[in-house]
């Protein structure tokens, strides 16, 4: 095999590809709709985490808180435990301003309000420079009534205290009621700095991302901490409860709302790798699927070539410009031309060259008349030329070679090299004749008594009248010349009757070159007459001949038919022989143009019929009743007739009120509706 011109790949059909690219446009859709569901889900999962840390951190700070006021509310009251000098109380109450940064200042009022001690925190200036603090504010006054009333320890509202610098201070302040020996004594106020004290209840950590504020009900603010400004998306706003007083803690983030081009890109790429993980599934199997097709093709080529090589039958691939595309290595050893030589060429160098125009036009009307040829697939027969310049005959089969798409591409040929069977043919053909011609004669030797009773009457009477004119001339008067004449006129008579004996028998026996010609069926019957005659004289047979006029014309092989045609007739007289009475001897020669194609000869006796026995072994070779008969006759007059393309056969003819019933034997030979050629 050397080049396979395959029809070309037939594009896929619209409907085809839509359904292809349904899944994919499917999945597109899906991982799509799944990307953005994802970037929503991680968009609000953050938001909420990001709410969740506010609300910690402001639940922790307000927990602080609450525990930083206890304490310095505790350390408030340890103060007034002990029983000490002024300076001593100074350095505890500076020791403990010191400690804690929130403290701003420390006073002991007596019961009446008047201050006793006061110690300003080191670390701050000194508070009350610009407003007047020998009262208390009336905010102060109400959580110091409410301190002393209940004996524990309240927190004022807060107020605001400007300072030197232009700026200001917003305070609360702890009253912290004196007993002593269970009375009342006093009261120790301290001023609590708000940012500080909420600086003190947040972790650097906190202070770092978070804006933490002490607001009023009506949102004043009142202090603040945290190193950056809060955003205010995420706020968590808690109440934090001081003795005598409720402040609101809010927690500010300087988170900002989850952005979407983050989160997007995050989603896009864990969705792309998604899809690619998918997508490289995918490709894995679409591989694997391919690599199992392909070795499946592999092994379908394998078997195919392999057919191909084994295949004795040459093929050929020709496109619709007639050049060869293809051709199996059979086709290449039957034509003795490599398949290099062979394709692509045109015309072909197996067409023998004297031949080339005829086998062109016949290629062009073939090519012409496109896939529709009709005897395409039937086959036909040409002459081709090996490369050493012999030829030989081939059976070709053609069939239309159409691609995927149904688009004709050209023609794919079996090529059947038949030459050997041709010469088997013809040696059979050749076996047959020379039966047929021995038949012919072992028929005229069966005559042969006849004819020499039919040579003998002209030859005696030759004789008498040869012997008789020899006594005239020996004896000569004056009517000798004119029964001489006579005599001689006789003579000249019977030699022509023997002569035309001798002819037919001749015409009968001897071979004629023309295979097939066009003959008339009455020229037919009346060459086969003389002899039938002779045959039918010797048991008083009439016969009767039934052709009409103009007779019908048939396409045979003249002798073969003729040696036909005396068989049956012969068959027919000698069956009439014995048991049929003399008036009834009758042979009828008939014939019909049956069909327009068709020509029918019957051969009518009235014999006693065909035996059942008999019947089934008439057309067997060498199968005969008569002691003299070869056998041969039925079963050679079969073949003829068939090699002709007709059929023999035979049946009963019943009985009319005219004639007795008796044996038909019928054939039919192709009629011929061109003018008679006479050879
Ligand atoms: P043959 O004439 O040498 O016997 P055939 O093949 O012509 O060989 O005939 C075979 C046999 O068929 C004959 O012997 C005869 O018995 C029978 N037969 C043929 N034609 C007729 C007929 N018209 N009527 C009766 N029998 C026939």
């Amino acid at each position: 095999m050397t080049a396979v011109p395959l029809p070309a790949a037939a594009p896929a059909s619209p409907g085809l590809r839509v359904r292809r690219a349904l899944p994919w446009a499917a999945l597109v859709l899906l991982l799509l709709v799944a990307q953005s569901l994802l970037v929503a889900l991680t968009i609000d999962y953050e938001a909420s985490r990001k709410q969740e840390q506010v609300e910690a951190v402001s639940g922790a700070a307000a927990a602080q808180l609450r525990h930083n006021v206890g304490t310095r509310l505790q350390e408030l009251q340890a103060l007034l435990w002990s029983e000490v000098s002024q300076p001593q109380w100074q350095r505890d109450a500076a020791q403990l301003l010191h400690a804690h940064p929130d403290l701003l200042r420390i006073e002991r009022r007596d019961a009446d309000g008047r201050i006793l001690e006061a110690t300003d925190s080191a670390q701050q200036p000194p508070l009350f420079t610009r407003i007047p603090r020998a009262g208390l504010s009336l905010d102060s006054e109400l959580a110091c009534v409410s301190a002393r009333r209940n004996l524990t320890p309240s927190l004022s509202r807060s107020y605001f205290v400007p300072r030197d610098d232009g700026l200001g201070i917003e305070v609360i302040d702890a009253c912290v009621p004196v007993t002593r020996r269970g009375q009342l004594d006093g009261t120790l106020v301290a001023t609590i700095g708000l940012s500080a004290l909420l600086d003190g209840a947040i972790t650097a950590e906190q202070s770092r991302v978070h804006e933490l504020s002490l607001v009023e009900g009506d949102g004043t603010r009142l202090a603040r901490a945290g190193l950056p400004r809060g955003l205010g998306v995420f706020v968590a706003e808690r109440p934090v409860d001081l003795p005598g007083l409720t402040l609101q803690l809010r927690v500010d983030s300087t988170a900002t709302r989850p952005q979407l081009i983050p989160n997007l890109a995050t989603a896009l790429v864990l969705g792309l790798s998604l899809a690619l993980f998918g997508v490289v599934l995918l490709l894995a199997r679409d591989v694997r699927r391919r690599a199992r097709a392909e070795t499946q093709l592999a092994e379908a080529l394998a078997l195919r070539k392999a057919m191909e090589d084994s295949l004795v039958t040459g093929l050929r691939a020709r496109g619709l410009d007639g050049r060869l595309g293809y051709v199996n290595p059979a086709f290449c050893a039957m034509v003795g031309y490599s398949a290099d030589e062979l394709l692509g060429t045109y015309p072909p160098p197996y067409w023998p060259p004297e031949m080339r125009d005829e086998y062109a036009q016949r290629q062009a009307r073939r090519l012409d008349a496109g896939q529709s040829v009709a005897d395409a697939r039937e086959g036909y027969e040409t002459l081709f030329q090996r490369k050493s310049g012999e030829r030989f005959p081939v059976m070709i089969y053609e069939a239309p070679l159409v691609d995927g798409g149904g688009r004709h591409t050209g023609w794919m040929s079996a090529v059947v090299d038949v030459s050997a069977q041709r010469r088997v043919e013809e040696l059979s053909r050749q076996q047959q004749e020379r039966l047929q011609a021995a038949a012919r004669l072992a028929t005229v030797g069966e005559m042969a008594s006849l004819l020499s009773h039919e040579l003998n009457q002209p030859l005696s009477a030759i004789a008498s009248y040869a012997s008789g004119s020899l006594n005239l001339l020996q004896q000569p008067d004056a009517q000798t010349p004119g029964q001489l004449q006579q005599a001689m006129a006789r003579i000249a008579e019977q030699a022509e009757r023997a002569g035309r004996v001798i002819k037919s028998v001749h015409n009968f026996v001897r071979r004629r070159e023309q295979a097939h010609e066009v003959i008339s069926t009455e020229r037919l019957i009346d060459a086969v007459l003389p002899l039938v005659r002779l045959q039918a004289r010797k048991s008083g047979t009439r016969i009767a001949i039934d052709v009409p006029h103009p007779s019908p014309r048939v396409k045979c092989d003249r002798t073969m038919v003729e040696q036909v045609l005396l068989n049956l007739a012969r068959n027919g007289i000698q069956a009439m022989e014995e048991a049929t009475p003399l008036p009834a001897r009758v042979l009828t020669l008939r014939v019909r143009q049956a069909q327009p194609r068709w020509v029918a000869f019957s051969v009518i006796d009235h014999g006693p019929g065909i035996a059942p026995d008999v019947a089934q072994r008439l057309f067997t070779p060498f199968f005969t009743t008569r002691h003299e008969g070869m056998g041969l006759g039925l079963s050679l007059c079969r073949t003829v007739i068939e090699q002709h393309g007709g059929a023999l056969d035979f049946g009963v003819t019943p009985a009319t009120a005219s004639e007795p019933a008796g044996t038909e034997f019928r054939f039919t030979l192709p009629a011929d509706s061109k003018p008679e050629q006479r050879a």
